[in-house]
């Protein structure tokens, strides 16, 4: 039998995350992996996604060349070559995160773990025990009853990551991060898309004036959506796939993405046997991710905080330093940056506005349009930063719609993370002309200074 510290369950970001960490505060590391090292965010997530976006925004900028006035004229989409350029950005990061899990020399087990006891992981019929056992499993695309996923015509995101043809048209079902993202790239491709969403607005864990913003652009895009209604039934024929909603209507088109979230891969490798806390399939750990169970601890998608990559890095990191008893700060899960890749992108940190609200805060709101920001005109992009702030205090959260606003997401994280009030920003001097100035001038406004701003 071989011992180690930490014997990690899963190589995706949470897993590798806190491997990477281990290894490098000083301990025996060992990580166990049946698929491919990196897992959903790598292979099947957050990289092909945002490759497929940027092919579809190269496709939309040849659209519109001319009124840049270039002339230059989309044709159309090769999805050999995009798919060829997008497996080769992943295979540069998987042999790079290959050889950074070899240089800290952490033992890689490939195979399929199960836990068989409170310090022990079995792979292959060999047992693997550790001081501490770390869970980082991941999760799985879900679906609804009476929807059969085949691959083909009804799909999810790992198969709409690997589409060696563009389709005519599209029926996105969910319309939260995925679904959008999606919807997005089809469009971009020349799909014809349909997004479907029970919820009332399209991104309903956004703030409410930002789903209007993104529904606004979709809408103009033409990108199509139904919200507030939902899913009946799906039936597939030669031409197509129609879904029935309760409401009756019905939708046909040739392939259905179905994007109704992830659920935690937790059943069937022990974890109920070793007597862990569950609530509807997620492991429940405190804040420092420590389970029920001494000395094994949760990471990433299988508890029930954000599921994204750097928030698994983030829960990876923090359990390796606190197995090494460097007492890390548990994670601040609102300060942490939320992104959708769409054209035009979300992004966002802190609280809505209803949240704020519900919190019990004194709430005030600036909205600065980015009709007013030089870069923005040049990009010809429409989109806002909204501002919620406790009434002379700090800022609670920072709300943005436009091409690219993910990239000032650094800063609007450090102003919501660092609690940092309007008028602490207001000097801060931001590049002419660049989309970051529109941060600057929302808070310059909020301050009670605003320079390009009417009214
Ligand atoms: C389409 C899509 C787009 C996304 N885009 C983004 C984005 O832009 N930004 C972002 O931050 N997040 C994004 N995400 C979310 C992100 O991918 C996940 O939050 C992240 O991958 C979670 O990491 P994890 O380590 O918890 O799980 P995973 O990455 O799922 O890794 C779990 C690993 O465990 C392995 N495993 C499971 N069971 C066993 C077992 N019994 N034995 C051995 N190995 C096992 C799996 O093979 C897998 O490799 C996206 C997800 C999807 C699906």
């Amino acid at each position: 039998m071989s011992e180690f510290d930490l014997v990690i369950l899963g190589g995706g970001s949470g897993g590798y995350a806190c491997a990477l960490r281990s290894a490098q505060l000083g301990f025996n590391v060992a990580l166990v992996e049946e698929d491919k090292l990196g897992g959903t965010c790598l292979h099947r997530g957050c990289i092909p996604t945002k490759a497929l976006l940027h092919a579809g925004e190269v496709a939309d900028s040849a659209r519109h060349a001319s009124e840049f006035g270039v002339n230059a004229q989309f044709v159309s989409m090769d999805m050999l070559a995009v798919n060829a350029y997008k497996d080769g950005v992943i295979s540069k990061l998987h042999k790079g995160l290959q050889g950074l899990v070899k240089s800290r020399n952490i033992t890689y087990i490939e195979g399929h773990g199960r836990l068989v006891n409170k310090n022990t992981v079995e792979v292959n019929g060999v047992a693997y025990q550790g001081k501490n056992i770390v869970l980082a499993t991941g999760s799985y695309a879900r679906s609804l009853p009476g929807l059969e996923i085949d691959g083909v015509q009804i799909v999810t995101s790992d198969h709409a990551t690997k589409l060696e043809k563009v389709p005519s048209s599209v029926i996105v079902l969910g319309g939260g991060v995925i679904g959008c993202e999606f919807a997005s790239v089809w469009k971009s491709f020349g799909s014809d898309v349909t997004i479907i969403e029970a919820l009332p607005r399209l991104v309903a864990l956004e703030d409410e004036s930002t789903s209007k913003q993104l529904e606004r652009a979709f809408r103009k895009r033409g990108i199509k959506f139904e919200v507030g209604t939902r899913f009946a039934s799906a039936t597939k024929s030669p031409e197509g796939v129609t879904v029935t909603l309760e409401n009756g209507a019905t939708f046909t088109a040739e392939m259905l993405l179905v994007a109704v979230g992830r659920g935690p891969v937790t059943s069937g490798i022990g974890y109920e046997e070793a007597g862990l806390t569950m609530d509807r399939g997620y492991l429940i750990v405190d804040d420092k991710c420590r389970t029920n169970v001494p000395g094994i601890w949760a990471v990433g998608d299988i508890i029930p905080t954000l599921q994204l990559a750097h928030v698994g890095f983030a829960e990876g990191i923090l359990v390796a330093e606190e197995i090494a008893g460097l007492n890390p700060r548990p994670i601040n899960y609102p300060g942490v940056p939320r992104v959708t890749y769409s054209e035009p992108e979300v992004a966002s940190v802190g609280l809505t506005t209803a949240q704020a609200k519900e919190a019990g805060h004194d709430v005030v709101e600036l909205t600065y349009d980015l009709a007013g920001n030089g870069k923005a005109n040049i990009l010809k992009t429409a989109g806002s930063i909204k501002l919620v702030a406790k009434k002379d205090g700090p800022v609670l959260g920072i709300h943005m719609v436009g091409a690219r606003v993910g990239e000032l997401l650094a800063e609007a994280q450090l102003i919501y993370n660092w609690e940092a009030e309007a008028a602490d920003v207001a000097p801060l001097i931001h590049a002419h002309p660049t989309l970051s100035e529109a941060i600057g001038e929302a808070h310059m406004a909020l301050a009670g200074k605003p320079l390009h701003a009417h009214g």
